[in-house]
């Protein structure tokens, strides 16, 4: 029978992703000559507590940023271990990966070789089995996802000055997934043409192909999207509304408990940025805050569920860092309402999968990720679908990395054509 297929070569090597960084990408082939691909994408404002991506730290190799460790760890104990194991028994080869790697965050072998063997060998399983591979992952409710797509990026993901990371819309009237991703594009492209019109004259793109202008502080960003939604035709609030991704962590300072803005040398504590953030719910139609604080601020988080929790989507990301352990930590004591999920920041697939179930059994809203970092790989489409996740965060409709997912998920959607197929916003509370 052929879902009995054996696994009988995996080979590794380094590619380069969308900054031109080495990665990784594993083959796995099975018996019938049936192959699985992945590619690992990689962070720039990563999270203290993800699972180790290996880098070579060798000057001469790419400025020490090159894989080759990885990718020989893939080569030579990884892939000889999944030799004859069935390609379809997802749960016990990373099962498998995780024991011989033989530490709680990866370090030893890299969780950018583990994942890209896992995510190879759920393509290499689909493939077996003849089928896409969101339906090959399929856990009982797939559907559409929403999209939340970046307009505008700043912090470590563009060279202008604003400190919030990403600025995205999230089409929350939308039907169906093309509609909400019609609708980004619309919007998308009128807030370009405002900007230059404001004289942001050529306004270049950041990594996730979001506008990184040099505005002058986070309200401009805001008003910017709300006449964007408005002049494309659409009701701001109603429509679509805005989401931010503030990645507090890579301004907050540990040793003095504070958060420095870029300018103007202003710090602020836990405390006045909840009331900032709380300011800026309250004028404008923001829906959703990822990492509104920093990674380790457990009790300032517990406030910031406390006071906004019941209106606004909040999403754990780096203090989340795809973990179980963590994320069971903050059901356990109330804090977030939403996981970001991002496969390379815990290392395998099923492990993914099991935050996604974790957080879909206490009520957190689950959004699968990319990474700044990403490639032509578009597993992550077929993942969100698969899972059920509701939501999808890849960046901004341009850069082909990005893109490559969004045209996935419209391929996928030919099979769930009808909006009770699609997760379209519900609002909280
Ligand atoms: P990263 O950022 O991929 O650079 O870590 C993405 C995010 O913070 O959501
Ligand atoms: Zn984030």
């Amino acid at each position: 029978m052929i879902e009995a297929a054996r696994i009988v070569r995996v080979h590794a090597r380094e590619v380069l992703d969308s900054r031109g960084q080495p990665t990784v990408e594993v083959e796995v082939e099975c018996q019938g000559g049936l192959l699985g691909r992945a590619i690992v994408p990689a962070g720039a404002s990563a999270g203290t507590h993800e699972a180790v991506e290996l880098r070579d730290g060798d000057p001469r190799h790419f400025d020490g940023k090159g894989v080759l460790r990885a990718v020989r760890h893939v080569r030579e104990i990884l892939g000889p271990a999944l030799l004859h194991q069935f390609v379809t028994d997802q749960a016990d080869i990373d099962r498998i990966l995780c024991e011989l790697d033989g530490t709680p965050n990866k370090s030893r072998l890299g969780a950018n070789a583990i994942l890209g063997v896992s995510l190879a060998v759920a393509h290499a399983a689909a493939a077996v089995k003849g089928v896409p591979l969101w339906q090959s992952l399929a856990q009982g409710h797939a559907r559409m996802p929403l999209p939340m797509v970046n307009l505008i990026s700043g912090g470590k993901h563009a060279g202008g000055q604003l400190d919030f990371q990403d600025y995205l819309l999230l089409p929350i009237g939308a039907k169906t997934y093309s509609q909400a991703l019609h609708w980004t594009v619309t919007v998308y492209r009128t807030l370009g043409r405002l900007l230059t019109r404001a004289g942001h004259e050529g306004v270049l793109v950041g990594d996730e192909g979001g506008y990184g202008p040099k505005l002058a502080d986070n309200e401009q960003a805001l008003q910017f999207i709300v006449d964007a939604i408005d002049a494309a035709g659409l009701r701001p609030g109603i429509d679509a509304a805005i989401a931010l991704d503030v990645a507090a962590t890579h301004f907050y300072h540990a040793d003095s408990a504070t958060y420095h803005w870029r300018r103007g040398n202003q710090t602020l504590t836990a405390q006045a940025m909840i009331d900032h953030l709380e300011q800026l719910v309250e004028r404008y139609p923001i829906f959703s805050i990822e990492d509104g604080l920093a990674e380790d601020d457990w009790a300032g988080w517990k406030q910031l569920t406390d006071r906004l929790g019941k209106k606004v989507q909040l999403i754990g990301d780096d203090l989340f860092v795809t973990h179980p352990a963590r994320l069971q930590r903050g059901i356990a004591s109330g804090v977030a309402n939403a996981v970001l999920v991002k496969p390379n920041q815990i290392g395998t697939l099923s492990e993914t999968c099991q935050v996604v179930r974790l957080a879909q059994s206490a009520g957190y809203r689950t959004i699968i990720s990319a990474r700044s970092g990403e490639t032509e790989d578009t597993t992550i489409a077929d993942l969100a679908v698969a899972l059920g996740a509701g939501q999808i965060k890849i960046g901004s409709v341009a850069r082909s990395e990005r893109l490559a997912k969004y045209n996935q998920l419209l391929r996928i959607e030919e099979r769930f054509p009808t909006p009770s197929e699609f997760a379209a916003w519900q609002p909280l509370g």
